[in-house]
């Protein structure tokens, strides 16, 4: 899929979708946004738009564009729900604890191994897994 955001709106449109300013705005916030963003930071980022939209307003339309496979939840040991956009393939996220810079990685064979384990040795069928790692990113490692 397109990251371009003139690419997403226009398909949305043929299917038949408004692209409201809210709609677009949030969309642009987070296709630009390299880290996930909680609906709070989203609110206050939409005030660079001019736009005050009330939390539902911003709720539904997260929903909308989750519904849409354009972004995606994700939810770190703080336990606070963020979104993020929608990117192909199976990744883990790598947190910095202390610039909470938020990077993405794809493993090799991945947990094949201990999902296999797993299914070995607690007859668990492993559906899906979401493992991140906390740490210290290079930029704060070296200072
Ligand atoms: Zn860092
Ligand atoms: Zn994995």
């Amino acid at each position: 899929m397109s990251n371009k955001l003139e690419d997403i709106v226009d398909q949305l449109r043929e299917k038949g979708n408004k692209i409201t300013s809210i709609r677009r705005a949030v969309l642009e916030i987070l296709i630009k946004e390299t880290k996930p963003l909680a609906a709070g930071d989203i609110i206050a980022l939409l005030k660079r738009y001019q736009l005050e939209p009330h939390k539902t307003t911003v709720y539904r339309e997260l929903d909308f564009l989750i519904d849409k496979q354009l972004i995606r939840e994700v939810v770190f040991d703080d336990g606070q729900i963020r979104y993020e956009k929608f990117e192909p393939g199976h990744f883990h996220h790598l947190i910095c604890l202390s610039c909470k810079k938020v990077d993405k990685i794809e493993l090799s064979d991945d947990l094949d191994k201990e999902e296999k384990t797993i299914e070995r040795k607690m007859r668990f069928k492993v559906k899906r897994h979401s493992l991140e790692f906390y740490g210290v990113c290079s930029k704060c490692n070296k200072r």
